[in-house]
């Protein structure tokens, strides 16, 4: 089986002349893996169907916010009903009331703010930490990545690793000045920064579990601390705050987040994704103490003229309502058998690889053994990744289009789709054994 996509390259052509790289987000370029990405016309459940007539089992889920899969009814009646009733007011709604009581019943904030988009939500979580605290630093993590935020963005994941580009131009060195950057799952290092710079760090923000460079989950430390616990014992011995980024796995890792996980209740955390239900739409919360420096509370500055829009907060609060618990067991139910699928094809071709696993995220590595840092995941065979990919999407199966992205699945994949991915994965796992490493390697 292969997949044309002729009309989809065509339109790839088109998209160049008038969109920088032909898409509005990098990761969707099939930088890594070389290649024409499908242009979508529509989805419904577990699967994307493009101009060129294929159907693809979707793995991808929009890059998380997708766990009821595609057009699920509920939502979409919301956004219509919401829809027909005005876009956007500039005033408030008894619905934003609505979705941020539902976040704060579910996580450990007091207080949310509704803002457009992740990367709107870490940045101004590391504002009001700043502001909060008076100081300027903030420390972050090699191949963590929070959103195409200036002084989040030194030593970034997700497209910054998948194109191997060094910290992006049009950052200025004051910017990059005050961000710290230490090694995942290093507690000591963590410890060692705060020293060298003692009194001048305001938080140090993570991942809730690492997404962004692949799957990498948090690991205890020696004493077996769980290491968010860590880092927010560490932050407070310091005066410095934790802000933990919740975007990827709020909501999706379980009911209450990763939150829900390990228990760990940080001053700001941040959400997006799932708290959207795929519209634009994102949050940042936390203590009232901290939060209520929020103007127009306090002295912080934050605003957005779509903050809180009707259509999105509808979307969002459908999706929050329609997860239960039971939601969550068949996520993990699906994340398990298809990392057990992956797992056994590869096995079957002898390629050197682990399962990367947190919660309900996973992600394939090319090397014996669990990778627990970015270096650790930039180390394995990464040239498998490509024919393995190629592979499976010629079988009709989409699989994030980088060895540095989480794989996301949803409630809606059926025992057909498993039956697609399985046979997907022999000639896949074929390919990736085949694989040799670039020249000059
Ligand atoms: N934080 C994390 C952990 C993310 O994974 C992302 C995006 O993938 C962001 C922040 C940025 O979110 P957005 O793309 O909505 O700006």
């Amino acid at each position: 089986m292969s997949i044309d996509l002729t009309t989809s390259a065509a339109d790839m052509a088109r998209a160049r002349a008038v969109i920088p790289g032909g898409v509005n987000s990098p990761v969707r370029a099939f930088g890594a893996v070389g290649g024409t990405p499908p242009f979508i016309t529509s989805a419904a459940g577990s699967h994307l169907h493009d101009v060129d007539g294929n159907t693809f089992v979707d793995l991808v889920c929009s890059w998380g916010p997708m766990i009821h899969g595609h057009a699920h009814p509920r939502i979409v009646e919301a956004v219509r009903d919401a829809a027909g009733r005005g876009l956007s007011f500039g005033s408030p709604t008894t619905e934003e009331v609505r979705l941020a009581e539902t976040i704060a019943g579910r996580t450990s904030v007091d207080k949310v703010r509704l803002v457009n988009s992740g990367t709107e939500a870490t940045m101004s979580a590391v504002r009001l930490a700043r502001g909060y605290t008076g100081r300027d630093r903030i420390i972050k993590f090699e191949g963590c990545y929070h959103g195409h935020v200036d002084s989040l963005l030194v030593s970034a994941g997700s497209g910054v690793a998948t194109f191997g580009l060094p910290d992006s131009p049009g950052i200025t060195e004051a910017a990059a000045a005050d961000t710290v950057v230490v090694p995942y799952n290093d507690i000591d290092a963590v410890r060692a920064a705060f020293a060298e710079n003692e009194g001048r760090v305001a938080a140090v923000i993570v991942e809730a579990a690492a997404g962004n460079m692949g799957t990498v989950a948090p690991q205890p430390t020696a004493d077996g601390t769980p290491f968010n616990r860590a880092l927010l014992d560490l932050a407070h011995d310091n005066g410095a705050l934790l802000i933990l980024d919740e975007v990827m796995t709020g909501f999706r890792t379980s009911r209450q987040g990763w939150f829900g996980v390990d228990g760990v209740a940080a001053d700001l955390t941040t959400f997006g994704k799932v708290v959207s239900g795929g519209l634009p739409a994102a949050a940042f919360g936390g203590r009232a103490e901290i939060m209520d420096h929020l103007a127009p509370e306090g002295p912080v500055y934050q605003a957005g003229t779509l903050s809180g829009n009707p259509v999105a907060v509808a979307s969002g609060l459908a999706s929050l309502e329609l997860a239960t618990e039971e939601t969550y067991r068949t996520l993990a139910a699906n994340a398990d058998r298809l990392a057990g699928l992956v797992g056994e094809a590869l096995d079957r071709e002898g390629v050197a690889h682990h399962v990367q696993r947190a919660a309900t995220f996973l992600s394939v590595r090319f090397a014996e053994g669990e990778g627990t840092s970015f270096a650790d995941m930039q180390a394995a065979e990464t040239f498998r990744f490509a024919p393995f990919f190629h592979t499976l999407l010629d079988h009709g199966v989409f699989a994030p289009p980088s060895v540095f992205e989480t794989w996301f699945v949803s409630t809606a994949l059926t025992d057909d789709d498993f039956a697609v991915i399985e046979k997907a994965l022999a000639p896949a796992a074929a390919a990736a054994a085949a694989a040799t490493p670039p020249t000059g390697r």
